[in-house]
């Protein structure tokens, strides 16, 4: 493991058990060689395995014996870079507790320095151009080291001791101030102060953070947050905030131990707490139970936080939709019209990476966008044996929540969120991310997997690729995958994947899938009930549309007469006829299984949501109903029927039920519970059926802890043994990973 103080740690083992040798970073991993009495060998090992340090981890390593040199003195060895495996990048980890110690002690020499780190913090992924993680393959190598900080790096007494981000004031990056017609106007702690007086007073200041740009403004002022809506063209997505520290956190959200640990992990990212509802502006995130949270993870944040003493919005640096700005002159140029001011600095960001986003789900701190702090990540493929000759393969990802992944021998890893592929600026990020993660690994892709669906822009750079040898993975076959890689599973399983839409390669949007898979086979054995989206993906948008579909496959024509249920009510007699004609004849009105859609529906009908600004807006404000009904009420359950070999979960009684009970006019936060539980004892009733004992849970749908939690606290009481995500998103953002398992064993369609 490289970059975490790794070599210094080996060095002092080593040192202190009288060895002689050398430690070194190949592009493989750390290199150690070692001389000394068979005793001392012994407990060197044993010690390497017990006192490394976190977040070192030892993914795994090979002991070799080899004729003593009768060497005295044990070295940390220069670098030998080189073709690498691929698992030797570190994610960029949060400034540790001494650091921070020291950039608030006024007598210290790093005092107030914004770029203070040490062997075990600091930014490692984002400022990489080369493996292994030397200072002259960082974009720190512009920066010499000044005697000071030289001293530290030579002394293996020192936290700095061989620590490649190491600074001070005098040697290493620099803060400025900028306005927003780009001006200098401060330098050093002044311009911290100055853009902390900026914020106070309502500005939005565009600050360089470790990954990215972000868009900081007081989360208390709600004018100045609507300014920041307005700006961003960004309607109602909930902003997330960073609270100045844990204690300030607790003021705002209740905060479970997991959820705690997520927050202060080194990885840091924003994580989706259950809101107090005080203290932050409503503006912030309208209609939503959950505040996203984070706490300051560079020294640059803890200074800022430190002068403002309350939280902020931080959110990425961006124009609506379009991926996070990382170069100074781009965002001057594209964030002019948002930001009134520029807090800069001359380190370089050589890959970009968002703000990771995570949550606790039943139980389990969950990524949701795998970015800062989590990207890359490595991943052993399951039940492979390393295939030196199939050289790499580049798994393209999806359209919305892209991200790629390189699979090498039995190696996947998994590079860092994107952006939705809509936007030109997120086409050229993916682009620019492909050329970077190859060239990272010095990998050159032979062969390439992509998404079924041909219109993906993923799919298409594949085809537009050098690369010939593509192969097309279904949708939710490539969630089922994904998750079988990161819990290191072989079939027989059944894999539960629900999203918004995905292709189904039989002409319809499969979002409600069972799939039993082992070895090479796979095959559809469940499905919830297809219905007609009027529309098609502008469903997606028009949740209504969603509700319409679905009471229309209870009802049939009448539904569309039934102007006491809100999503028919406002419909005009033209429009009550046009839907008839889409519905009956099905003219741009495709069959659909989504299980996101469904949730849609249910939204629509309790009149929580009838339009989305941003994907799952509809699925959050059901699950934040819900969050405030328990509910002793129990909707009609689903009926299972099976047709040519396959479980139809049919949720028409389901929806029936929730439409008679709305009419009622019953609590919608009961009712939002309830259609949760009877969509979670659906997953038991069908994986009963199946009759596999092993059950996963895959596919954006799982992002819902109320559905997830309700799903494995079922599961499990009825006997299965049930998996879920953790490290890679249960949404698109996993789909590369899937993408690889596939391309290094091909899955063929066929009967259990
Ligand atoms: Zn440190
Ligand atoms: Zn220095």
């Amino acid at each position: 493991m490289q970059g975490v103080g790794f070599r210094p740690f080996v060095h002092r083992l080593a040192v202190s058990e009288e060895l002689s040798g050398f430690v070194r970073n190949t592009a493989h991993g750390v290199e150690v060689e070692v001389e000394g009495a068979l005793q001392a060998l012994e407990r060197f090992s044993l010690r390497l395995e017990t006192e490394t340090v976190a977040p070192a981890a030892v993914s795994g390593r090979r002991i070799n014996e080899i004729t003593p040199r009768g060497g005295r003195e044990f070295m940390i060895a220069p670098s030998v870079p080189g073709m690498g495996e691929l698992g030797v990048v570190l994610p960029d980890m949060a400034i540790c507790e001494q650091c921070v110690a020291e950039i608030f002690d006024a007598s210290n020499r790093r005092y107030r320095y914004p770029f203070t780190t040490c062997a075990q913090c600091g930014p490692r992924f984002s400022i990489m151009e080369g493996v292994p993680f030397d200072r002259e393959r960082t974009t720190m190598r512009g920066f010499a080291m000044c005697a000071a900080c030289q001293a530290e790096y030579d002394n293996p007494s020192s936290r700095r001791f061989h620590a490649q981000t190491n600074a001070c004031p005098a040697c290493g990056p620099q803060l400025t101030l900028l306005n927003a017609a780009g001006r200098e106007c401060a330098i050093g702690y002044d311009a911290v102060r100055r853009a902390g007086d900026a914020i106070r007073s309502g500005s939005i200041l565009a600050m360089k953070g470790l990954g990215g740009y972000q868009l900081l403004v007081d989360a208390g002022n709600d004018h100045a947050v609507r300014r920041l809506r307005e700006r961003k063209h960004r309607p109602s997505k909930p902003f997330a905030i960073m609270a100045p520290c844990y204690e300030d956190a607790q003021t705002l959200a209740v905060i479970s131990d997991e959820e705690r640990r997520t927050l202060c992990s080194t990885a840091a990212p924003i994580v989706i707490l259950r809101a107090r509802g005080e203290g932050i502006a409503p503006s912030v995130a309208p209609a939503n139970a959950w505040l996203g949270l984070m706490l300051p993870y560079t020294p640059l944040h803890h200074l800022l936080m430190h002068e403002l003493g309350f939280a902020v919005v931080a959110t990425s640096g961006n124009r609506g939709g379009e991926p996070i700005v990382a170069d100074n002159l781009e965002a001057i140029e594209q964030l002019a019209d948002v930001a009134d001011g520029f807090l800069v600095h001359d380190r370089p960001i050589a890959n970009p990476v968002d703000d990771s986003v995570a949550r606790v789900i039943a139980g389990e701190a969950t990524v949701l966008r795998h970015a800062r702090g989590y990207a890359p990540l490595a991943l052993r493929l399951p039940g492979h044996q390393t295939r030196d000759d199939a050289g790499t393969c580049l798994a393209l990802g999806g359209h919305g929540k892209s991200a790629i992944a390189l699979m090498s021998g039995s190696h996947v890893v998994l590079g860092p969120y994107i952006g939705d592929l809509e936007g030109a600026g997120a086409r050229t990020a993916f682009a620019r991310t492909v050329a970077a993660m190859t060239s990272l690994f010095s990998a050159e892709p032979r062969s390439a997997a992509c998404d079924a669906h041909p219109d993906y822009w993923s799919s298409r750079f594949a085809r537009h690729s050098l690369v010939t040898n593509i192969q097309h993975v279904p949708h939710h076959l490539a969630h089922v995958l994904a998750c079988m890689v990161e819990n290191n599973l072989e079939g027989p399983l059944l894999g539960v994947a629900w999203d918004g839409s995905g292709y189904g390669g039989d002409g319809t949007i499969w979002g409600g899938e069972f799939l039993w898979v082992q070895g090479n086979r796979y095959r559809q054995v469940g499905q919830l009930q297809p219905f007609r989206l009027p529309g098609g993906e502008v469903a997606a948008r028009e949740v209504n549309r969603a509700a319409i579909g679905a009471l229309f496959a209870v009802y049939g024509d009448v539904a569309l007469t039934m102007t006491e249920l809100r999503p028919i009510a406002h419909l005009s007699a033209s429009e009550q006829q046009i839907y008839k004609t889409l519905l009956s004849g099905g003219f741009r009105s495709p069959w659909t299984s989504s299980a996101g859609r469904l949730f849609d529906a249910a939204a629509a009908m309790l009149g929580i949501c009838a339009t989305s600004s941003f994907e799952g807006e509809a699925a959050i404000a059901l699950e934040s109903a819900a969050a405030n009904g328990e509910s002793e009420h129990v909707l009609a359950a689903a009926m299972l029927r099976e047709e040519q070999g396959r479980w139809i979960a049919d949720w028409r009684p389901t929806l029936a039920a929730l439409a008679s009970a709305s009419q009622r006019h019953e609590a919608p936060a009961a009712l939002a519970a309830a259609f949760h539980d009877a969509l979670a004892q659906v997953i038991v009733n069908v994986a009963e059926r199946v009759g596999v004992g092993r059950v996963l849970l895959t596919g954006g749908c799982f992002q819902n802890a109320r559905l997830t939690g309700g799903a494995v606290a079922r599961l499990r009481a009825a006997g299965f043994d049930v998996w879920q995500h953790r490290r890679i998103p249960p949404n698109d953002g996993g789909l590369a990973v899937g993408q690889a398992a596939f391309a290094a064993q091909p899955m063929l369609e066929g009967p259990r």
